[in-house]
């Protein structure tokens, strides 16, 4: 079955009693029948997430075995947030005294969890440019427990060596987690390629109408290979106190190892659960996702390519533009398309704030995704809370704007940003 076609049908076994949309269960809370039962699927024995919403919900669960058919994965987690699916998969590998490598080039919220939160629990975020991959492998040691980049970085817009870098993490046995929110799984599937863990922030392309918060944490098929028996992650290898001594990837329960720990350590006691409303509202996203983010790529390239004819812009990020410094990466990793997030750099603060006070199709809004249209600007918004030499190293520069190009008709959309910049 092809992605299109699994992201309508997938994880939902319909009978004739049952309804062609796939129902809401707003229930906190299951009942289990006997104290048998009830006790045994506390003790992870029977398989069921169905114990409590916080762990577990039957329309998230469909949400899951969709999404993990969409990703290519062998499971999936839904969380409240895209920041919700980073902190619990760096929560599921690190503690106190580990640390992890990643990509300069993320988005602003997680460089502040990794920055500033992580550090503030132990946790080290060791941060490198991810082309120099000398710099990469010397970051890394007995401490390392994931190697952290996105897919097409936001909102810089780079796309990274992903051969290299799986190869990189597999010479030394440690999970990468690779962010593939602004991709999506219709222009890319990291995990295909050879990458661990997806996470996503669902918010974007994949709810697609900017109605919902969620997020999702996907996990490789035979990912649990890597992960049994490795010393670097003992908190599969060794008893979990929490459920009376269970070694994890002992577990006869489930194979799909780091989402079931996920779920079941890091999501019960941190609670970023979604709730079943957003899991059904991003679902019903993720049945047009293929059609949509196939237009958002469409007119992003469009608008690149205008963007790169008009003199008054300094430079245009786009990875299929061929004198994009992603172009390698772009055209080998993204044959389908590249998204509608493209930014262009004007001469400065004041040039960027005219164009966004004159735009009138685009809305300056503090998202991506959408299906219309958003313009941005970064250093004074995303990106405030960082630092000079981090907003350097992320790659922002003051008269940087960001659009993530909706679906609106193409000629709309190049009107408006002419007279904007024009005029
Ligand atoms: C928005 C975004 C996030 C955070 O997702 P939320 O759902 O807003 O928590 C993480 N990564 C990327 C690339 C994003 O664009």
């Amino acid at each position: 079955m092809k992605q299109a076609t699994k992201a309508l049908h997938c994880g939902y076994v319909k009978d004739k009693e049952i309804t062609m949309s796939v129902p809401i269960y707003m229930s906190t809370a299951y009942d289990f029948g006997t104290t048998d039962f009830a006790a045994s699927s506390f003790n992870l024995e029977q398989g069921t997430d169905n114990v409590y919403t916080r762990v577990g919900n039957p329309t998230s669960a469909i949400f899951e075995r969709r999404f993990a058919e969409v990703e290519g994965g062998s499971g999936a987690l839904a969380v409240a947030s895209g920041m919700g699916a980073i902190f619990t998969s760096i929560l599921n590998v690190a503690e106190s005294g580990d640390n992890i490598v990643v990509s300069t080039q993320l988005y602003g919220g997680t460089v502040t969890l990794f920055s500033q939160t992580l550090r503030r629990l132990g946790i080290e975020a060791r941060f490198c440019d991810l082309e120099d991959l000398q710099n990469t492998e010397s970051l890394i040691d007995d401490k390392t427990k994931a190697l952290f980049f996105e897919t097409i970085s936001n909102p810089s817009i780079c796309v990274p060596n992903f051969d290299a870098l799986i190869t990189l993490a597999n010479k030394y046995g440690i999970i990468t987690i690779v962010d593939n929110t602004v991709a999506t799984p219709i222009l890319c599937q990291p995990l295909l390629l050879g990458a661990d863990i997806v996470v996503h922030s669902a918010s974007k392309y994949i709810g697609g109408q900017g109605n919902a918060i969620g997020g999702l944490i996907v996990e490789r098929k035979n990912l649990s290979e890597k992960i049994k028996d490795n010393v670097r992650y003992p908190e599969f290898n060794t008893p979990e106190v929490s459920y009376r001594g269970i070694v994890f990837a002992d577990s006869v329960v489930s194979p799909i190892l780091f989402t079931f720990r996920a779920r079941m350590v890091v999501v019960r006691d941190t609670g970023t659960a979604i709730s079943p409303m957003n899991s059904w509202i991003l679902m019903q996203g993720l049945e047009t996702l293929a059609l949509r983010i196939k237009q958002h790529s469409l007119n992003g390239l469009a608008v690149a390519q205008w963007l790169e004819s008009q003199d008054t812009i300094k430079k245009v990020n786009y990875p299929l533009l061929e004198n994009d410094k992603n172009y390698t990466n772009g055209k080998k990793y993204l044959t389908k398309g590249a998204s509608g997030l493209v930014s262009f750099e004007v001469a400065d603060f004041e040039t960027a704030k005219k164009i966004l006070d004159k735009v009138e199709l685009f809305s300056i809004v503090a998202n991506i995704g959408d299906s219309k249209s958003i313009i941005n600007h970064s250093a004074s918004t995303t990106h405030q809370q960082l630092s000079p030499d981090e907003l350097e190293k992320a790659g922002v520069s003051a008269g940087l704007i960001r659009l993530s190009v909706g679906i609106e008709d193409i000629e709309d959309l190049i009107a408006d940003l002419d007279s904007a910049i024009n005029s």
